[in-house]
């Protein structure tokens, strides 16, 4: 397994619109492994494959103590909405209330190509809902008001208005600390 580096905002894949996997082979159950690996050494709860680089429907989930992946996923069912301060591996330092369905049910393939089903609420319900915004070129951005959106990206710009890359190396998990 290897750390993949996570490409921030800016970096084109993020808006791309993701592809179908269909066919789970090696390299998909590789790639599964790899975002786990990242997720938690970036200390997410969630990590979708253009986040990596890779525009296909892949993403990885850890919350509330749920470790899933999701291939071609898809929310079947949502219900209620709720509010909450939201970030992203993407957008490091960066966080806005968005507001969601509090409650969905998704269905996916998981990494053996088994299809499954899965009802969840609170964060799982969010880190969903997050991930699959990802693979749609969508990020938590968009849900928020024009003004704050604005306000956020200005900040941004300011802030990594000398970066060359538009990718970050993530440091291996052994650093984490708490
Ligand atoms: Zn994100």
């Amino acid at each position: 397994m290897s750390l993949l580096p996570l490409h921030l905002l800016g970096s084109p894949v993020l808006r791309q619109h993701s592809v179908d996997v269909k066919t789970i082979d090696e390299e998909v159950r590789r790639l599964v492994a790899d975002m786990f690996e990242t997720m938690d050494a970036a200390k997410g709860v969630g990590l979708a494959a253009n986040q990596v680089g890779v525009a296909r429907r892949v993403a990885v989930v850890d919350a509330d103590g749920d470790r899933f992946a999701m291939i071609d996923p898809v929310i079947v069912e949502t219900e209620g909405r709720a509010t909450a301060e939201e970030g992203c591996l993407s957008i490091p330092d960066i966080y806005g209330d968005v507001t969601r369905p509090e409650r969905v049910v998704l269905e996916a393939l998981d990494e053996e190509g088994k299809p499954y089903r899965k009802e969840a609420t609170g964060l799982k319900a969010r880190a969903i809902q997050h991930e699959i915004d990802h693979l749609d070129g969508i990020l938590f951005l968009d849900h928020l008001s024009l003004l704050k959106r604005q306000m956020l990206l200005s900040r941004w710009r300011r802030e990594h208005k000398d970066d060359a890359v538009y990718t970050k190396e993530v440091q291996a998990a052994s650093a984490r600390s708490g």
